[in-house]
Formats: C-alpha cells, sequence, structure tokens
C-alpha cells in the first residue's frame, strides 16, 4: 500500500486517487442518477435528495443483466467511459450532466459513509472484488496538487492485482490463471471472488475425477467446460442442510452430469468446497486487516470505531463465506479490538454513492428551489 502510494507505479496494487475529496455529508439537494455497471449487472438509480432532514426523499432502481461475452472479473474501466456517456445521451437528447465517474468501490464507501460517519472503506466481493478506503491526503507522497480542504483523498486499491509470494497458490490456482484472459494479473481476485471460487472447484473435481474412480463412469464433457461450476452453484452445496446431502446430489448431477453419487463422495465435495471458500474469505479478511493497519485502525494508534462497508453478490448471498470473513477479521484484530471494528453489509450498493458523489462534486452545485433541473 505505501510503495502504490509513492509513486505511480510503485507497486502492483496502483492506489489510484480517485479525486473524490469530499464525501457526501447528508447536505446534499436535487434531482441525481447513480449508474452502477458491474461485472453481472447493470443497474440505474435515481435519488432525490432531500438535504438534511429529508435526506433520500424518493427513489427509482432498474437492473439489467450484462451479456455474458462482456461479463469481466475487473471493475476497472476506461477514462473515456463518462465522455463517451454524455456524448451517447447528447444524442438522444437526455437532457443529463455527467458529473463524476467513480469506481464500485469508492461509491460503496460513499453511499455508506453518507449514512454512517464511522465507514472508513468501501470493499466490493461480487463477481471481482476491490476495495477503497480514506486517506489522509498528507500521506501520500505521490499527490502532486493542492492538499484538499477536507484533508482526504480516497484511494481506488484496485486490490485485485495483489501479489505475494506468500499467497497460498495452488496448481489449481496457477492452470486457472494461465488460461485466462489475463494471466499473471489479478492474483488477489482469484483466489477470492465470485467469478472464480465454482471454477477452482471444478477443476479439483475434473482432477479427482479423472485420477480416481469416485464419480465413477461418467461424461466428463461438462466438467472439462471452464467455468461451468458457479459460485451460486458451490454456495448452494455448501449451505445444504439435508440429512442426506439431496441439494449437493441434485447439483452434482444437474450441473455438472455427475449422478448416483454416495453420501460419502457427496460429503467430500462438500469438504472441497469448504476449503476453497474458507481460504477466500480468510484471504479477504486479510486484505481488510491490512487497511486497518494503514490507518493505524488495528489498535496501535486510533482506537475509534471503524466500520467497513461491503458489497457484492459473494457477500451478501454466500453466508458461510461472509461469515468465515468476520469470524477471521477478528481473529486477526484480536477481541479487544473486534468490538470497534464493524464489517457491514452496504445494502444500497454502489449506485447512491455514485448519485451522492455526483451531488456533492457537481460543478452546478445545489439547485435549491429548481426542482426541475435535471444534472
Ligand atoms: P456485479 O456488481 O459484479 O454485477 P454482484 O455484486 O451482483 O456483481 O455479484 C455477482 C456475483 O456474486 C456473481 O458473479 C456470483 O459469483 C456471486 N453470487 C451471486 N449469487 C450468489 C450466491 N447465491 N452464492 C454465492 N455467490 C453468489
Ligand atoms: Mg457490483
Amino acid at each position: 500500500m505505501r510503495a502504490g502510494l509513492e509513486k505511480e507505479g510503485g507497486s502492483r496494487v496502483k492506489m489510484l486517487l480517485s479525486y473524490v475529496d469530499k464525501l457526501p455529508t447528508g447536505r446534499e439537494e436535487g434531482l441525481f442518477y447513480g449508474l452502477d455497471l458491474g461485472g453481472t449487472n447493470f443497474r440505474v438509480l435515481k435519488v432525490q435528495l432531500g438535504g438534511n432532514d429529508q435526506r433520500i426523499a424518493n427513489r427509482e432502481s432498474r437492473a439489467v443483466a450484462i451479456p455474458p461475452h462482456l461479463m469481466s472479473g475487473s471493475s476497472s474501466v476506461g477514462e473515456d467511459v463518462a465522455v463517451k456517456l454524455q456524448t451517447a445521451m447528447e444524442k438522444k437528447g437526455v437532457d443529463i450532466h455527467v458529473a463524476a465517474l467513480i469506481n464500485d468501490a469508492v461509491g460503496t464507501l460513499a453511499g455508506a459513509r453518507y449514512y454512517d460517519k464511522d465507514v472508513i472503506a468501501g470493499v466490493i466481493f461480487g463477481t471481482g472484488t476491490n476495495a477503497a478506503y480514506v486517506e489522509k491526503a498528507n500521506a501520500i507522497p505521490k499527490w502532486e496538487g493542492e492538499l484538499p480542504e477536507s484533508g482526504d483523498m480516497v484511494i481506488n486499491m484496485e486490490w485485485g492485482n495483489f501479489y505475494s509470494c506468500h499467497l497460498p497458490v495452488t496448481e489449481y490456482d496457477q492452470a486457472l490463471d494461465k488460461e485466462s484472459l489475463n494471466p499473471g494479473e489479478q492474483i488477489y481476485e482469484k483466489l477470492t471472488s465470485g467469478m472464480y471460487l465454482g471454477e477452482i472447484v471444478r477443476r479439483v473435481l475434473l482432477k479427482l475425477s479423472l485420477q480416481s474412480a469416485i464419480f465413477g463412469e461418467i461424461d466428463h464433457t461438462k466438467l472439462k467446460t471452464h467455468f461451468h461450476l458457479r459460485t451460486p452453484h458451490i454456495s448452494a452445496m455448501h449451505h445444504d442442510e439435508t440429512p442426506d446431502l439431496k441439494i449437493v446430489a441434485q447439483k452434482l448431477e444437474e450441473t455438472l452430469g455427475i449422478a448416483g453419487t454416495s453420501l460419502e463422495t457427496r460429503e467430500m465435495v462438500v469438504k472441497i468446497i469448504d476449503i476453497i471458500t474458507r481460504r477466500a474469505a480468510r484471504l479477504a479478511a486479510a486484505g481488510l486487516t491490512g487497511i486497518l493497519k494503514k490507518l493505524g485502525r488495528d489498535g496501535s494508534i486510533d482506537k475509534r470505531r471503524s466500520v467497513i462497508a461491503i458489497d457484492g453478490g459473494m457477500f451478501e448471498h454466500y453466508a458461510k463465506f461472509s461469515k468465515c470473513l468476520a469470524t477471521t477479521l477478528s481473529e486477526l484484530v484480536g477481541e479487544e479490538l473486534s468490538k470497534s471494528v464493524v464489517v457491514k453489509h452496504a445494502d444500497e450498493g454502489p449506485g447512491i454513492g455514485a448519485a451522492l458523489i455526483a451531488a456533492s462534486h457537481s460543478q452546478y452545485g445545489n439547485v435549491e428551489g429548481n426542482p426541475d433541473v435535471k444534472y
């Protein structure tokens, strides 16, 4: 983290300046839109901000699925997106001003901060993973401009690209990485995020099946298909509470064409899923601890309450993942400090944060008394 803040290209973790130096206060007013372009869904949110008393006076949202061939695990997008979006809307005669383009982790941070002043970071565990946190501007050597009035700068870590030789990378991870669209990149993301967990499990099951008679004589077509086993499938198997693991049997048959498994085999499959998901959750908690340490909030300097807002389908829907993440975080920061470190689901997602940042950074300022002006 320090090396990335020191200079551009100083670390695999880019530690990008987001140029967001004021986070929402609750006083914002006007009509704003937040667009959230995720890895699997595109969500649009429309909010009427009513200022201090009213906060969010009105909201509407829509979501559409992104076609699979356009899906990508990484959350970064080209810088000309804002310009292209503005041009496209003008062409369609839509009178909306694009005020800010932010990343989903930054949006999650801003959205959660609107409701809770103690939020220090926004983190995504969805299709991909990323984190953003509030850094002191004077602790960013690569920042060359004037220090912002707030003294703060939100850093978009792009932490999915973290790598260390201490990461518990196995032959399955190495093969997945080598055959991926971005070999050598996003290694931490490939160990922790929703796009990949099911795929790692598939690779383990395939090797087991090819080297043993564990699944009997099966057609390997499905088991050999990349990304055929998805994280929601392994999550459903992992949470199977039926005594004879009926859901595991059903998923193995439907998804992978593995029928007639014994209970013992199904238990082994759950064990494999457990190992891979717990590894992901523990690495995720280690990432959060890194942020706390960087800010001196690991009990060393700053003992204030620290809230980390997390969004993403993995955190929201994969209960065993989120539970293990929380337990590991307590383990890492210690019992005493774990009382003041709070991990919570940012249930409104990053869209609301985008709308709020558009509001607090809008070049038009407030629209008090003119509800017809759209930005
Ligand atoms: P994005 O913002 O990238 O569109 P989301 O935050 O909605 O993505 O998360 C979608 C991801 O969450 C999916 O790719 C999947 O890996 C994971 N996911 C969705 N549902 C579940 C589930 N029930 N159990 C586990 N993981 C899930
Ligand atoms: Mg998302």
